[in-house]
């Protein structure tokens, strides 16, 4: 059960006069919300399934938990069709609406969810103290499921036709692109990968890449080379996804980096797969970290190397990256928490 008083204290209050206007003043400066009250046992940041399935154990457990949502409210899924991977939905289920289930179940034992984002942490004592642009909160653990997100070409024309037969995930999307041609965008194993798995379904995969030779290891570079599905276009970039979002993508633009020659090639699919970033830069030189940013944690656990923050999701995988591993990781970190938090009290 739930110490009452600390049930009872748990939303963080509007900030009072102490804290006059706190938008207009650095996020450093600031100091937690109701500094008696803005306490919270487990404050989760991120709301893509890592961080809802988190918000649901620890919330089921009577924690009381404040999720705050992030730059991109339901994370990753959000600009992702339907989802046919997820177990539980025989007919596939919308990634958008499936994020806005999440956050009901959530939010019906009890968690809080606010539209607000960390902008920076303090890790260095207990309890720790989550600053967002709008507010400030104490936390006894702190649950980081910031997640990754895929890096973009930056074209308008794709950020308009995201979902629409651009994608950055061959795994969730290249169902739906059976008996078509596809383009992949990248030269890593990434997108060698993708484009391996693309030929199960598409009739012909090109990949673009952007100089002569490709970033990929041997084995991946060997394996996309031999299969015959796959064609090529060197020293290219895409300047321009052409399609609608009614009748779906029908080609790219592509200029020639050598040359300069602008042309367009037939497509009815994008996949962008120049790499994936995870949103971790907050906790740079606070939390062990590869050398591209993943979170470590002591598996098989949650645990990071400061004692009371746990880190779940793509924030902390860069190998499967997939809402269901993603919610499976979220749980570790919350009973991962649930324990931690036993211990102390
Ligand atoms: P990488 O950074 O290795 O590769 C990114 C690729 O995208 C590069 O070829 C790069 O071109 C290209 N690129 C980057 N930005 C742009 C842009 N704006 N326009 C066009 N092209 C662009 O990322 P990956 O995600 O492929 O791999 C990340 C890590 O994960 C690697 O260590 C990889 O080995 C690992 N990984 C391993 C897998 C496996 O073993 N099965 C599967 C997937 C990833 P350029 O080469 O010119 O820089």
């Amino acid at each position: 059960m739930s110490d009452p008083e600390t049930a009872a204290t748990a939303v963080a209050e509007p900030p009072g006069d102490d804290a006059a206007d706190p938008a207009t003043r650095p996020a450093s400066e600031r100091e937690p919300v109701g500094a008696r009250d803005g306490f919270h046992r487990v404050v989760i940041l991120g709301s893509g399934p890592a961080g809802f399935t988190a918000a649901l154990y620890a919330s089921r457990a009577d924690l009381a938990p404040l999720l705050l949502e992030g730059n991109q409210p339901g994370g990753q899924l959000t600009i992702t069709t339907d989802v046919e991977n997820y177990p539980g939905f025989p007919d596939g289920i919308l990634g958008p609406e499936l994020m806005d289930k999440m956050r009901e179940q959530v939010r019906r034992f009890g968690t809080e969810c606010k539209f607000e984002a960390a902008v920076e942490v303090d890790l260095e004592k207990r309890p720790f103290v989550v600053r967002t642009d709008e507010n400030a909160y104490r936390a006894q653990t702190l649950i980081v499921a910031t997640g990754a997100t895929a890096k973009l070409l930056g074209l308008p024309s794709e950020e308009q036709l995201m979902g629409y037969g651009v994608s950055a995930c061959a795994t969730c999307d290249g169902f739906f692109f059976r008996d078509k041609e596809v383009v992949v965008v990248g030269g890593g194993d990434t997108a060698m990968e993708e484009a391996l798995f693309l030929t199960r379904y598409a009739t012909k995969v090109t990949v673009v890449h952007r100089r002569d030779e490709l970033r990929a290891s041997k084995i991946m570079q060997d394996r996309a080379f031999a299969h015959e599905k796959i064609a090529w276009v060197w020293n290219s970039v895409v300047t321009e996804v052409l399609g609608s979002r009614e009748g779906g993508v029908e080609g790219v633009r592509l200029r020639n980096k050598q040359t300069r020659a602008d042309s367009v090639y037939p497509t009815q699919g994008v996949f962008v797969a120049i790499g994936h970033k995870p949103n971790t830069e907050i906790f740079r030189g606070k939390l062990e970290m590869n050398d591209v940013g993943y979170i470590r944690v002591q598996e098989p656990t949650s645990r990071t190397n400061v004692d009371g923050v746990f880190a779940c999701g793509d924030a902390m995988d860069p190998i499967y990256r997939q809402a269901v591993t993603a919610a499976g990781t979220g749980c570790r970190a919350a009973m991962d928490a649930e324990r931690w938090i036993e211990v102390q009290d």
